[in-house]
């Protein structure tokens, strides 16, 4: 006969829950169990693996708390781990076997993660321990990790257009039968206008947390974090209840802009139209199907003043993107990580970390992410993801920065994001062509030319825009990979018309500003 203290300990599990896996509807927490403990925890390893902008560990650690205080309050069993507990041993395999070896655990259970590293770090873990193990979906995405390289089976190009299209098909995501509501699929030319000069963009809704408390244990250690914060006014969403209430502010507010101006840049606008919910939506406050339902309902409610291609523009991004993104990231890492298609092998410009360049775009975007832990997707794309792949900069140091500086920053749709999209270092597995340009493209889409130190439109001497040079030296270094591209053709025929002493004028002026790329 089995007695009541023997069922017990046959019955005990241990359920890690990620600080990126706060999702409250996830079915873990559909009811309490007693034989069912959870653990949460603060650890160096996560603050450490790159150096993280403060903001992000603080949000982090904050929204985990949070969490952590819902579950108690809703009856769960819960250990949370604080970074400066004394049985904190920093890392998941130590404080795991350590709770193993302490409590009568029978089996130990995890969601999967998102990141290749932490997937490695625990299926290496469940091998070691003595006790049983098993992990569960995180129930977040619309995909699972396989779905899109399934979808592309056998294909040599991974077209994001013919995913999102799968994508809005199987989920019933503005359809009617399997046609697109409206009858078009894709609104993107609709989408790229520049805001009129005095335009006043709506005021963001930032919180006002006071977090000093974290920030107090975090300066204890000695974690090298980037940037600033204002820890008695944290502006981030640190809860589900934030989250939602940033969506709505979203929904009401911004959709019925963000797709004109999806693409726009304003100096010291930081937010725009923008929805800043990627943080909480990557730690999963909140999922993208809320999100989704959320902004497809405010279109319901108000057809004449929120335009289609406005919502059909956020909704590619995160059924479409963000959901490509991830499939990508598990299909081809961990090669993607080291991947270096253009060989560049250049430092990463010392101003990224201080934003203090004369060059009035890269200070704007740069300093607002060191402000905010924020840019906005072509900040990130045409700002400062151009001018590294301009200037040749290895992609692990521009991994690392991006990876770093921005709240919503996840290896899974930052490296793919960054290497791919950005950098091209994948050879054309996310872009079909890089993103670079000139000051042109810069001047057409923002407002930073006029008031810069440069000028856009001279592209030699003390004042030439460093846009301007940098962009035909690209092309001229990289003719043996690029100039088959049929998308990119075009540009090797004006290159190769310009007359010879313009062409080494340009090269002249790129090999300068690349030899003095700190003082720019
Ligand atoms: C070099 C580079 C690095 C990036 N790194 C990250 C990153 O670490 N984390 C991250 O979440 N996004 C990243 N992005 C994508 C995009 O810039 C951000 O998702 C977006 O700026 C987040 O702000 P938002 O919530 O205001 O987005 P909005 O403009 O309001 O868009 C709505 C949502 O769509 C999704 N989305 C939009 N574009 C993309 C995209 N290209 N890939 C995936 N999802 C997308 C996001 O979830 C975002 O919240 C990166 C883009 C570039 C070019
Ligand atoms: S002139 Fe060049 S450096 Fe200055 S803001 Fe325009 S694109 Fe940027």
């Amino acid at each position: 006969m089995i007695n009541a203290e023997a069922t017990n300990k046959m019955n005990k599990t241990l359920r890690l829950i990620l600080g990126d896996q706060l999702n409250s509807n996830h079915s873990w927490f559909s009811k309490t169990e007693d034989s069912v403990t959870y653990v949460m925890m603060e650890i160096r390893t996560e603050t450490d693996y790159v150096q993280h902008h403060v903001q992000k560990v603080v949000g982090i650690f904050a929204a985990m708390r949070s969490f952590a205080a819902e579950l108690k309050s809703n009856g769960h069993q819960l250990i949370y781990l604080q970074l400066n507990d004394e049985n904190n041993f920093q890392s998941f395999e130590k404080n795991i076997q350590n709770l193993i070896e302490t409590h009568p655990f029978t089996h130990f259970e995890y969601q999967l993660p998102d990141e290749f590293r932490v997937d490695e770090t625990l299926k290496a873990l469940c091998h070691s321990i003595s006790i049983t193990s098993s992990a569960v979906v995180s129930e977040h995405f619309y995909t699972n990790r396989n779905e899109l390289g399934d979808f592309f089976q056998g294909k040599k190009m991974f077209l994001m257009e013919n995913f999102y299209r799968a994508m809005r098909k199987k989920n019933g995501v503005l359809m009617e039968g399997d046609q697109p509501l409206t009858g078009q699929w894709n609104y993107d030319s609709d989408n790229r206008k520049k805001l009129p000069k005095d335009h006043k963009p709506t005021k963001p809704l930032v919180f006002d947390n006071n977090v000093s408390n974290i920030l107090e244990e975090i300066n204890k250690t000695n974690i090298k974090t980037i940037g600033i914060i204002d820890a008695e006014n944290f502006v981030w969403p640190i809860n589900r209840a934030q989250s939602l209430e940033l969506l709505d502010f979203f929904a009401t507010n911004c959709l019925p802009l963000f797709g004109s101006y999806q693409d726009a840049m304003m100096p010291n606008e930081w937010s725009l139209y923008h929805s800043r919910i990627s943080f909480s939506m990557n730690i999963k406050l909140i999922s993208p199907k809320e999100v989704i339902d959320r902004v497809i309902e405010e279109w319901k409610h108000r057809p004449n003043e929120i335009e289609f291609h406005q919502l059909e523009g956020f909704v590619r991004q995160i059924i479409g993107w963000r959901e490509y993104m991830r499939g990508i990231y598990w299909n081809k890492m961990p090669d993607y990580a080291a991947l270096n298609f253009f060989n560049n092998q250049a430092d990463l410009p010392s101003w990224y970390w201080t934003g203090k360049t004369k060059m009035n775009c890269l200070k704007d975007a740069i300093n607002q992410s060191l402000n905010y832990g924020y840019a906005h997707h072509i900040q990130r794309l045409m700002i400062t993801g151009n001018f590294a792949l301009l200037a040749g900069v290895h992609p692990n140091a521009i991994d690392a920065w991006y990876l770093g500086i921005y709240m919503d920053a996840f290896e899974w749709v930052e490296i793919t994001n960054t290497r791919g999209m950005s950098q091209f270092a994948d050879g054309g597995i996310v872009g079909t062509k890089p993103y670079v340009s000139s000051a042109s493209y810069i001047d057409k889409m923002s407002h930073y030319c006029g008031s810069c130190f440069y000028k856009k439109n001279i592209k030699t001497g003390d004042k030439a825009c460093p846009f301007n040079s940098l962009y035909w030296n690209f092309y001229d270094k990289n003719e043996s990979k690029l100039a088959s591209n049929p998308r990119i053709g075009m540009m090797y025929n004006v290159w190769r018309k310009m007359k010879n002493e313009d062409k080494t004028a340009l090269l002249e002026q790129a090999d300068y500003y690349l030899n003095n790329i700190n003082e720019l």
